[in-house]
């Protein structure tokens, strides 16, 4: 027998769902190498996740595509419950706004998950090729079939101590079975039935594996993220499990064009009939609707599984049609439909040793009503990637990656709990009275959709302590709730004091949660600017001074000492940045200040430090703002939305993904500069003294 190929590999990302594109788009930005296989042979399909939150679009501002999802969604605004009526009939009770009003510059949209992809795969195959020379492509049709992982290596940082065998599929097996359907509209359950809409092409998206079938090869991996979803491959070959259980809730979905008489189609509604269960409407693009339905006549055996053979298109619209009694619904046209029992489950680790990971889907599974499924899959990915990055990297080091486990499982749990209420009060029937004890509130039902939508639209995401976000609070409270992340967390901890005291100059930039988004107004050439448009994913640490009235001599005097300490050459910014890369290579600084623009000079007002001299490009004119009025667009008013002084000011360091790591004074450079300390690997005092300076600190 022929010996397999062997190579090596920085990352290997086992499936390419959201999740997967996810971490490639990571590498991609940030210059790493990586593969990603999919044993699917082929990327289109309809239906699945439709769902995008309002913090999945920033993301993608900052990868760079929010612009086609914009364009191409369907952009919700309003949700209507429906409720029975004293004699039981459906009416509508209220009218709420989708989105919670001032959240985000973005409000939630609906677009099917395929089209998602396909913009991945766009800007994958751009990044990569631009910082890499080596475009990363989703393999596909490719198997892994065996994980190993060698303990005596996970602490070395050159070693590749993952090793995967790979094994290129045939075309049969890496087409999925396609279930057959008794519906009107011959609609398959939706997995391969193409819906490439103009720009999508083909050859791109087909690419399948070169190489013969049965061709095995051995893949030397220093990080793999298994984003093989539900029924993960790396899951199992890891060892480890799903905690939770399957509910007794039955639900059908369908995405159809619908030919009705119901006045709120084109609205999501939140509809609770008086006896025949429950029913979502979400209003998609290209006039296509999508309904969840529940299914009361179908109930889970004594073993509590489903028979899922027993449910067909049919039996789920007929379920519709009696829950929106006396409206009439029909459809000629049906662009896919699943039926699914919800199963609220979460992984009870989420890697081994810090070098094999898993996200999405394969790490939690839970009902898919609140949109949730593919944006926070895509956000546990988004939290991961560029720490993996910059660990190989050498900017970080490697104990941020147990991080990813005390950030993302809490969110995983406090879904599952939401998702275990919400459940109940959706599938459960209405109350017919005060009396009705059994019945479910409808007052309770709005306030807790409500809350939903708040934790549904990802701003809530609040990270606890460790050494990439500084904050007071008990890591069991604040971090995940496993003991593997105690020791990491409670090595951050501030105290309580300390931490209000810091916290208290920017009330309104919460260290652990991303920071919101006001228009600034750039001081070279008065240019209004979101802020969080100036916020790439590029892998850089950013820190924000708020610079507040610089026109004021005292004030000028603090931030030159400020820029002092950060311009020396023994500062932590200069011992980071390689000798031959651009000053804001690693930790980009903005600056907002606070005095009249028209008054203040960019060359004059500010130390070069915070609009960098290249000799080959002049003044970088991309990094001063002031919180002024502009022409056209208004005024963000940003110092007091950020709850930030004008006197006196502040400083605040973003992580990469955008989240609030420090907060604290301008004169407090000393602990900003711990806090690089605690989290990167800056180099000891002899690189330093290769350039002639004697550095006392260094970092561990
Ligand atoms: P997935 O999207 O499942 O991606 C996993 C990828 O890994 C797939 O491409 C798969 O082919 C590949 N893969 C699996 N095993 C291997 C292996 N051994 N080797 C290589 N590749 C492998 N969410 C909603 O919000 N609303 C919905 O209505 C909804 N409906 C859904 C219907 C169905 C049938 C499914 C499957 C999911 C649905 N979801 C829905 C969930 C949503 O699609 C997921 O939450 C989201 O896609 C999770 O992303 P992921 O990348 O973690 O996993």
């Amino acid at each position: 027998s022929v010996k397999p190929k062997e190579s090596n590999v920085d990352v290997l990302i086992v499936g390419a769902g959201p999740a997967g594109l996810m971490a490639a788009a990571w590498m991609a930005h940030c210059g790493i190498s990586a593969r990603i296989v999919e044993k699917r042979n082929t990327k289109i399909f309809t239906g699945q996740a439709d769902g995008l939150n309002s913090r999945t679009i920033e993301i993608f501002d900052s990868l760079g595509f929010s612009d086609r999802v914009w364009k191409e969604s369907n952009h919700m605004q309003e949700i209507c419950m429906w409720n029975p009526n004293a004699e039981g009939i459906i009416h509508r009770s209220d009218r709420i706004p989708d989105t919670v009003v001032g959240i985000s510059r973005y409000q939630q949209c609906v677009l099917n998950q395929s089209r998602i992809e396909r913009w991945f795969i766009d800007n994958i195959k751009k990044y990569s090729s631009k910082n890499n020379n080596n475009a990363i492509t989703v393999e596909r049709g490719i198997l892994p079939e065996s994980l190993v992982i060698d303990e005596s290596k996970v602490e070395d940082d050159d070693a590749y101590p993952v090793t995967v065998a790979l094994r290129t599929l045939t075309e049969e097996e890496a087409t999925p079975v396609q279930a057959a359907t008794a519906s009107k509209s011959a609609a398959s359950d939706g997995l391969f039935r193409s819906n490439l809409v103009q720009d999508d092409d083909e050859a791109d998206l087909l690419r399948k594996s070169q190489s013969r079938p049965g061709t095995k090869e051995i893949v030397h991996a220093k990080y793999v993220i298994g984003c093989d979803g539900a029924r993960s491959w790396t899951r199992r070959a890891l060892g480890l499990e799903l905690e939770g259980e399957a509910t007794d809730y039955i639900w059908g979905v369908m995405d159809i064009i619908p030919i009705t008489d119901f006045p709120d189609i084109r609205h999501r509604c939140a509809v609770h009939s008086a006896e025949n269960g429950s029913l979502m409407v979400i209003p998609r693009e290209n006039r296509i609707v999508r309904l969840y339905i529940q299914l009361k006549e179908v109930v889970p055996d004594a073993s509590g599984r489903a028979d899922r053979s027993k449910i067909t298109p049919d039996l789920i619209f007929r379920a519709a049609q009696k829950i929106l009694a006396p409206y009439k619904l029909d459809y000629e046209y049906c662009d896919w439909w699943t039926a699914y029992q919800i199963g609220q489950r979460v992984g009870n680790s989420y890697d081994v040793h810090n070098r094999v990971f898993l996200a999405g889907d394969a790490v939690h599974t839970h009902s898919p009503k609140a949109g949730q499924g593919m944006n926070v899959s895509m956000q546990d990915t988004f939290n991961l990637g560029w720490k993996v990055a910059l660990v190989l990297k050498g900017i970080c080091k490697r104990d941020i990656l147990a991080t990813y486990q005390s950030e993302r499982r809490r969110i995983a749990q406090d879904l599952i709990e939401f998702d275990h209420k919400f459940s109940r009060l959706f599938s459960g029937r209405p109350a017919k009275d005060l009396m009705d004890a059994e019945g479910i509130d409808m007052e309770e039902f709005k306030r807790a959709f409500m809350r939903g939508n708040l934790f549904a639209s990802g701003m809530q995401v609040d990270y606890g302590p460790s050494n990439l976000v500084v904050k007071s609070g008990n890591w069991r409270e604040l971090g995940d709730r496993s003991e593997k992340s105690a020791k990491l967390l409670a090595k951050a901890k501030i105290s309580d004091d300390k931490f209000a005291k810091k916290q208290a100059l920017a009330t309104g930039i919460p260290v652990g949660k991303r920071l919101a988004s006001f228009k600034v107004v750039s001081q070279a050439d008065a240019r209004p600017w979101h802020l969080q448009e100036r916020l790439k994913s590029d892998g850089r640490f950013r820190i924000v001074l708020f610079a507040g009235k610089i026109l004021s001599p005292q004030q000028k005097a603090r931030v030159d000492r400020f820029c002092a300490k950060l311009d020396a050459p023994e500062s932590f910014l200069r011992r980071i940045t390689p000798a031959d890369k651009a000053i804001d290579s690693v930790i980009d600084v903005l600056t907002i200040h606070a005095s009249p623009r028209k008054d203040t000079e960019l060359l004059r007002d500010f130390p070069d430090i915070l609009h960098p001299f290249d000799q080959h490009l002049g003044w970088d004119y991309t990094k001063v703002y002031a919180d002024d009025v502009s022409y056209h667009e208004g005024f963000g008013n940003a110092y007091k939305n950020y709850g930030v002084d004008k006197e006196k000011g502040c400083v605040v360091v973003l992580r990469p993904d955008h989240y609030v790591a420090w907060v604290g004074d301008i004169d407090d450079f000393e602990d900003m500069e711990s806090y690089f300390e605690g989290c990167m690997r800056l180099p000891a005092v002899s690189a330093a003294q290769d350039v002639g300076i004697v550095v006392e600190t260094v970092s561990s």
